[in-house]
C-alpha cells in the first residue's frame, strides 16, 4: 500500500468518519425536509445518516415502493437453496427511531421548479432537497422478444432481489439433471460487476451436488470477465470443469422466449433454463425528473455532492450514476454515496460548504461455493483536477484465493450493511 498513514486512516474509516472528521456529526446543524426516493443501500443509508447527523434538525421522508429491502448480495445463495428469501429481508421500522417517516408508494414525478414530487397513491410531498437512489431499471428496446409481460414472467432476470429470485430458483428446481442453464450477461457497466460470475458459480455448485449432468452456459456480450477475472476462470477451472462453459464477445440480440432461445449475433442457444441480464440504465424516476443524462442512461452528478449537474437541489446516489473511473455499481458503494451525500446536505443545509476531499471505498465479497469467497476492494479519493474520484494507487485488491475466512467476512459485511441503513 502506498499511501500516506493519513490516506490510510481515511480509507479505513470511509465516508461515515470522514463526515464527523470535517465536523457536521451530532452538530444538529439544519433544518428543512429532506425527502428520499428508494429505500435500497442508497437510499435507506441516506435518509438515516442525514436524520442521524442533523440530530434529528432535517426532516426526513423515505418513500420505496416495496414493503421491505430485499438484498441482491447475498440472491445468489438463494438460487442455489443456499439461503431463503427471509435471510436476505429486512424491514424498514428500524429507521422509525431516527424520525424518519416511511412512505410505502412509487413516486411517478417531480417537479423541480416547484420541488415535489407525486405519489402514485396520489397527493404531493414538498421538499427543501430530494435524493434519488432508484437503482436501474432495464432496457428492453433493444429486445423485442422480451418486450410483453408474458415473455418477462417466463424468461427472467433476478436482477433486483424478491420475487424474480423466487422464480428462478422454482425453474432451477424444475430442471431436469442433464439440462442446461444459460444466462446473459450485458456490456458494463451494470449493477455488480462480479455478480453473473459469481451467479454461475453457485448455479454450477447446485448442480455439481444435486444435477452432476447438467451445464452452466454463460453468455457474455463483453470482451472477458469484467471483474475477479483470475479468480473466477481457477474456481471454475477447479470445482466446475465440464460443468461451466464460458463464452465471450456473445451479445444477446434478442429472446425467442416460448423457446427459451437466447438470439445472439452469430448463434443461437437454446436453454432448459434462460437467464438473461437485461442492458441497464438508470431508474425511470431520474430521466422522468428531467436530470441530465450521460449516453442517455445515466444521471451525471457533482461528486462534491452527488448533486445533479443540471438540477439544483436533487442528489442522485448509487447505481443510477454515471461512473467514476474504475468505479463498480455496487452496494457497498451505493451506501458510501449516501454518506457523502448526507454530509453534503447536512452541511449545506446549515449554510456550510461541503467537503472538498471527500473518499469512498468499496469491498466486494463472491462466493465461489457455498462456504468459499473471494473479494476485490478499492479507494476511491476526489481528484480537484478531473473533478471526479480517481482509484487510490496501491490501496485495495484482490483475494489470492476462496477461502472459508473470507465466506465469515461476506456473510458478516451483510449483516453489518443491512444494519448499517436500517437499524
Ligand atoms: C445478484 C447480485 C449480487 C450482488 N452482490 C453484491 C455484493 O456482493 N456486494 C455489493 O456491494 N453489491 C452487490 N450487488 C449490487 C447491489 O445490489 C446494487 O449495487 C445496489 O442495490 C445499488 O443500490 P441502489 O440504492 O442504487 O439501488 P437499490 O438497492 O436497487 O434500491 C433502489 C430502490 O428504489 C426503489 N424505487 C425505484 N424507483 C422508485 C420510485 N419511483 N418510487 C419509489 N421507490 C422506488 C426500488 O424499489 C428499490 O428498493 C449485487 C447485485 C446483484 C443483482
Amino acid at each position: 500500500m502506498s499511501i500516506g498513514r493519513r490516506g490510510f486512516i481515511q480509507g479505513t474509516l470511509g465516508v461515515s468518519a470522514m463526515a464527523a472528521l470535517y465536523g457536521c456529526a451530532g452538530a444538529g446543524k439544519g433544518k428543512g425536509h429532506v425527502v428520499v426516493v428508494g429505500g435500497g443501500y442508497g437510499g435507506a443509508t441516506a435518509a438515516k445518516y442525514i436524520s442521524m447527523w442533523s440530530n434529528g434538525g432535517i426532516r426526513v421522508t423515505l418513500v420505496e415502493r416495496n414493503a421491505a429491502f430485499v438484498s441482491c448480495p447475498i440472491s445468489n445463495l438463494v438460487l442455489a437453496g443456499e439461503k431463503q428469501l427471509s435471510d436476505i429481508t429486512v424491514g424498514y421500522e428500524g429507521l422509525a427511531k431516527y424520525g424518519i417517516k416511511v412512505v410505502q408508494d412509487e413516486v411517478t414525478a417531480v417537479d423541480a421548479d416547484k420541488r415535489v414530487v407525486k405519489l402514485a397513491k396520489g397527493g404531493d410531498l414538498a421538499y427543501d432537497r430530494l435524493v434519488l437512489s432508484p437503482g436501474v431499471d432495464f432496457m428492453y428496446d433493444g429486445l423485442p422478444g422480451l418486450q410483453s409481460a408474458s415473455a418477462q414472467q417466463s424468461i427472467l432476470h433476478a436482477w433486483k432481489a424478491g420475487p424474480q429470485t423466487v422464480a428462478l430458483r422454482k425453474q432451477l428446481e424444475a430442471m431436469p439433471d442433464g439440462g442446461v442453464f444459460a444466462m446473459t450477461i450485458p456490456k458494463a457497466p451494470y449493477r455488480c460487476p462480479p455478480g453473473p460470475y459469481e451467479r454461475a458459480c453457485m448455479v454450477a455448485h447446485y448442480f455439481k451436488t444435486k444435477k452432476p449432468k447438467s451445464k452452466v452456459l454463460v453468455l457474455d456480450a463483453n470482451e472477458e470477465i469484467v471483474s475477479k477475472k483470475g479468480l473466477f476462470l481457477k474456481a471454475w477451472a477447479d470445482n466446475y470443469k465440464g460443468i461451466i462453459e464460458y463464452r465471450p464477445q456473445n451479445e444477446l440480440r434478442d429472446v425467442d422466449a416460448a423457446n427459451r432461445t437466447a438470439i445472439l449475433e452469430f448463434d443461437q442457444v437454446k436453454a432448459d433454463v434462460l437467464n438473461v441480464v437485461p442492458p441497464q440504465r438508470a431508474g425511470d424516476i431520474a430521466a422522468k425528473s428531467g436530470l441530465k443524462l450521460i449516453n442517455n442512461r445515466w444521471v451525471d452528478i457533482n461528486w462534491l455532492t452527488m448533486e445533479s449537474t443540471s438540477t439544483p437541489n436533487i442528489h442522485v446516489l448509487g447505481d443510477a450514476i454515471f461512473p467514476a473511473p474504475t468505479m463498480p455499481k455496487s452496494g457497498h458503494m451505493a451506501n458510501q454515496h449516501a454518506k457523502l451525500a448526507a454530509a453534503a446536505i447536512v452541511n449545506l443545509m446549515a449554510g456550510q460548504p461541503p467537503s472538498d476531499a471527500p473518499l469512498v471505498m468499496n469491498t466486494c465479497y463472491s462466493f465461489v461455493d457455498a462456504t468459499n469467497v473471494v473479494h476485490v476492494a478499492s479507494v476511491h479519493a476526489f481528484d480537484a483536477a478531473t473533478k471526479q474520484p480517481q482509484p487510490v494507487k496501491g490501496a485495495g485488491g484482490l483475494s489470492a484465493g476462496p477461502t472459508e475466512m473470507e465466506g465469515k467476512f461476506a456473510l458478516a459485511w451483510a449483516k453489518n450493511i443491512w444494519a448499517d441503513m436500517l437499524t
